[in-house]
């Protein structure tokens, strides 16, 4: 297992520093099994951040990298293309929310700053289990095959096909509708069930 792993603590401003002290994160982080670097920078995704980032790959010789910032929905994307670009492959990276989940949720700096100390060692050691991936495209049949004939199956196979694709709808009794067809009216409009 290689054990060369980038450690990045973004502050977001003051969005992240003002609750966590980042300087420590990366201080304890910096000591973990496999932590060959570590640092901070106020906005991790910006281009200076990114180019940090790349940079770091390149003069530190990681293997892997752990960002610690916002939630993935905002940046996993932006940090894969900046880890791909110093040449590691971009599956070998973890993002940690210290942001979302830490610093907008939490008052107390020494517990919030020890959450993200811990966040970050989990997010180390998944890395170091990670395995490079690469992407595919494989083709598939524009067909769906719906299992089941009760209103959840049946609102599947509607919504599928109003899509334009061609639907299989399976039951295994005579008739469809499922549980509903046993009931005699649903609250709260009372409209009969079958
Ligand atoms: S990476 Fe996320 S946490 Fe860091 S500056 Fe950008 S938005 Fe803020």
């Amino acid at each position: 297992m290689s054990k060369r792993v980038g450690v990045f603590v973004c502050e977001c401003g003051t969005n992240i520093a003002s609750v966590v002290d980042t300087v420590r994160v990366a201080e304890e982080a910096g000591k973990f099994p496999g932590v060959a670097f570590a640092t901070t920078y106020k906005y991790m995704c910006s281009d200076p951040g990114q180019e940090l980032i790349r940079k770091s790959i390149e003069e530190q010789k990681l293997e892997q990298v752990v960002v610690a910032s916002c939630s993935p929905r905002m940046h996993e994307k932006t940090f894969r293309r900046a880890v791909a670009a110093g040449g590691i492959n971009p599956y070998l990276f973890e993002m940690v929310n210290i942001r979302e989940q830490d610093s907008w949720v939490h008052t107390d700096r020494e517990q919030a700053t020890r959450k993200a100390i811990d966040l970050v060692k989990m997010g180390v050691s998944k890395v170091l289990r990670n395995q490079p991936l690469q992407i595919s495209t494989i083709p598939v049949t524009r067909k769906a095959l719906v299992i089941g004939g009760g209103i959840a199956g049946m609102q599947a196979a509607l919504d599928i096909a109003e899509g334009g694709y061609q639907v299989i709808l399976v039951e295994r009794e005579a008739s469809i509708g499922g549980k509903m067809t046993q009931l005699d009216k649903t609250f709260p409009t009372m409209d009969c069930a079958a």
